[in-house]
């Protein structure tokens, strides 16, 4: 099972926030399909996302999502997580692989390339998301995520990813956020700073020992108190459904659907998010015509119930007449 920890250390100076996520990573790996390069840059971002969810989130029904840009052949990584345990994400080219980097490590920020690291935070029922970038400073996501902290929430803070794949798989994967809050004790920050730099690799040391003895190592000295005796449980799961595939097919214009009912009996939807492949039948889809509102001129779609509205009204059509949407 993959699971978090959190606690806190040096009187309270330090929080820690701990996981160990080689079990969704490989489900992850498995769905999507992905070489090794792919699979350690996904396997960091799923579990910088988690992570992250308990420094910035409040609610169970917020997320975060973390999204990696760059130029380099994996093209970006995005993951969306939550503090109820759930995490989903992909890679925009999941074969990327490179040669290992001369330390042996895998070369993820040579995958990613030069981009950026964009964190949205939705807060749910209500509220637009929020939104900050930073550019990628290595693109090994870690050192990124701790700029990001940085620069963006002026959070002091160290952040380990790391992911050990063999050829059978995921070995191991697991990430740390050491975060110093307002007051702490500087002979303790230095203290911290040591036993960082002394871990080494995280796979390393989760190769070695639990995650629970990697904490307790980075703390040594800081006296760590667990506050959650119960870990909390993390899995891979996306939120796609039949109804978000209708959804998606709502963009096609009728005719287009017709063509497919005719040449292909029905449309495949396959998610981003987990790769599931929905298949959506001639009944299906002839539904979505009876909810959707379309310009009489040109077709484009104005409205559709339950869908974010893409036009709205008092607003022009883009072949130029003002939208009217019925009462
Ligand atoms: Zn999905
Ligand atoms: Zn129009």
């Amino acid at each position: 099972m993959s699971y978090l920890l959190r606690g806190v250390a040096a009187a309270g100076g330090v929080r820690v926030i701990a996981a160990d996520t080689t079990e969704l990573v490989e489900y992850a790996r498995v769905r999507h399909g992905m070489a090794p390069t792919a699979t350690a840059a996904l396997g960091r971002t799923l579990t910088g996302a988690l992570l992250l969810s308990h420094v910035l989130l409040k609610n169970p029904q917020d997320r975060v999502t973390l999204r990696l840009r760059g130029d380099g052949p994996l093209g970006g990584v995005i993951a969306d997580a939550g503090l109820d345990g759930a995490v989903r994400g992909y890679a925009t080219n999941p074969d990327a692989d490179l040669p290992p980097r001369p330390d042996g490590k895998l070369n993820v920020g040579g995958a990613l390339g030069k981009g950026d690291l964009q964190v949205v935070r939705a807060h749910a029922p209500y509220g637009d998301p929020y939104s900050s970038s930073v550019d990628l400073v290595t693109g090994e996501i870690a050192e990124d995520i701790a700029v990001f902290l940085a620069q963006s929430e002026q959070i002091h803070s160290a952040v380990l990813l790391g992911v050990y794949i063999e050829p059978s798989g995921v070995v191991k994967s697991g990430g740390v956020i050491l975060q110093a809050l307002p007051g702490a004790d500087e002979a303790a920050l230095t203290l911290l700073e040591a036993n960082v730099r002394a871990l080494g690799q995280l796979t390393d040391a989760l190769r070695r020992t639990s995650l629970i003895g990697v904490v307790e190592e980075l703390c040594w000295g800081l006296e760590f108190e667990l506050l959650t005796p119960d870990a909390l449980p993390l899995r891979f799961e996306c939120r796609c459904s039949d109804e978000k595939a209708l959804d998606a097919l709502a963009f096609f214009a009728p005719e287009e659907r017709e063509r497919m009912i005719r040449e292909d009996g029905g449309a495949e939807v396959v998610c981003h998010w987990c790769g599931e492949a929905r298949f959506v039948g001639p009944l299906a889809m002839r539904s979505i015509a009876s909810d959707e509102i379309r310009c009489p001129d040109c077709g484009t779609l104005w409205y559709r119930e339950g869908q974010n509205t893409m036009v709205r009204e008092s607003e022009r059509c883009v072949c130029g007449r003002p939208v009217l949407l019925p009462a």
